[in-house]
């Protein structure tokens, strides 16, 4: 079990991380399950198997991956590729290969960064079956004619695609999703920053007493993992009423969050008032279509509405999939401050309280009850205090929370509040 260590923010973000980065992944394969194992080790994770050939939607479940070693030996023997120094340097799915090859074929399989000369780039071909692999651009430029060895000691067969799923349930059985990917091999900030942090939070709620909202917590690969999540949950995944992907949260860079495909929902206004009252600095971004899994969520069949908060944006920063993207990158310290961030906007939620009118047929008289008549009183926040009534009352439906109605009627949250307690007293409204 992860030891508490009082005073140290980050030492066991730091250690997970560490532990975990080392790790060969890819969307299928052992290096998913040991990772998730590790994670099972903290948490009561369900791990699920779904066999390759598995229809989800219009995708299919590909083989599964697995690689023992790699290398490329140069004309003298010498081993100047080799993925047991960096994951890295195999393309993700290379099929299996050992032959002898000219440099000028074997330049068709090498992929580099010439942006950035000292990198190894992060290449995946999981619907092409091909090899390849990845090298610092200098040294791609330094490689003489001659006869190279090449050797791909992978598997690529029938097998399972493999993730990890854990409820935390709350009162209520409607639910906050969290989703994180466990696909990306040795890279910090991309995908692992994600997993250690989601990893804390739910170790966090796991014991918070009274949770109003269950908790899900998805560890999947990427794209296929989600549509292969929503595909045997299609009905249940209509309980998600929050949603956040976790990636891209280790580095120091500034905040950003994604809003959802809708933009203006409950985990938007929360987002946004966890970034505000943080003090950090922070930018919004509205829902784009490419990125990580909130594109499956958002899809239009499931319109789950599922933001992400970030740092760096994945795809804007110069180490993003690549070597660069190490742990001198990344930090526990970072993921603590993030993994902060994230239990406010769950606190947030957690009272974003949501009310049911008792008197729904019809307006409820306010005059009799002392309620209404403030219009052409001197006191213009009377007028605003009458108004908030009839904004409550009107969207108490049971399904619009306090901050939806703030920002629909432009009333500040407090005095909406105490609207909504005066409304209790006469026994027009019951809080949910
Ligand atoms: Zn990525």
């Amino acid at each position: 079990m992860i030891k508490r260590e009082k005073n140290s923010p980050g030492r066991e973000l730091d250690s997970l991380l560490k532990r975990l980065f080392p790790i060969c992944r890819s969307i299928t394969g052992n290096g998913v399950r040991e990772t998730l194992s590790i994670l099972a080790e903290h948490l009561p994770l369900k791990i699920h198997e779904v066999r390759s050939g598995t229809k989800v939607f219009d995708w299919t479940v590909p083989k599964e991956w697995n690689i023992w070693d790699a290398y490329i030996k140069d004309p003298s023997g010498k081993k100047i590729v080799d993925f047991k120094k960096n994951n890295l340097h195999v393309m993700g799915y290379s099929t299996p290969v050992r032959k002898m090859i000219k440099l000028a074929e074997l330049k068709k399989h090498l992929y580099s960064l010439p942006e950035h000369p000292r990198f190894i780039p992060y290449k995946t071909s999981y619907y092409k079956e091909k090899w390849g692999f990845c090298l610092p651009h200098k040294q791609l430029k330094s490689l003489k004619e001659g006869t190279y060895e090449v050797v791909v000691d992978s598997s690529l067969r029938r097998g399972s695609l493999t993730y990890g799923e854990l409820l935390i349930p709350g009162k209520s059985k409607d639910e906050v999703l969290i989703s994180s990917y466990i696909c990306h091999p040795s890279m910090g900030n991309d995908s692992l920053s994600g997993v250690v942090m989601a990893t804390f939070l739910a170790l966090s709620l796991q014991k918070k007493k009274g949770l109003r909202y269950s908790y899900r917590f998805l560890f999947i690969p990427e794209t296929i993992g989600a549509i292969t999540w929503l595909a045997k949950n299609s009905k249940s995944a209509k309980r998600v009423k929050h949603g956040l992907v976790a990636t891209c949260l280790g580095d120091s860079g500034p905040f950003t969050y994604k809003r959802t495909r809708a933009g203006n929902t409950a985990i938007d206004r929360a987002a946004e008032k966890a970034l505000i009252r943080s003090g950090v600095p922070y930018s919004l971004t509205d829902f784009f279509p490419w990125g990580s899994d909130e594109r499956q969520f958002n899809s239009p069949g499931f319109n789950l509405p599922v933001g992400s908060l970030m740092r760096s944006v994945y795809g804007t920063y110069p180490q993003y999939h690549s070597s660069g993207d190490d742990l001198t990158f990344v930090s526990g310290k970072n993921i603590a401050q993030s993994l902060a961030l994230y239990l406010d906007i769950i606190d947030i939620l957690e009272h974003d309280i949501v009310y049911r009118s008792r008197s729904p047929y019809g307006e409820a008289q306010l005059g009799k009850r002392g309620l209404y008549g403030a219009g052409g009183s001197a006191d213009p926040k009377a007028e605003i205090r009458e108004r908030a009534l009839l904004w409550l009352l009107a969207y108490a439906d049971g399904t619009h929370a306090l901050s939806e109605i703030a920002a629909r009627s432009g009333i500040d949250q407090k005095t909406l509040s105490s609207a909504a307690i005066l409304l209790q007293k006469h026994r027009l409204l019951e809080r949910l």
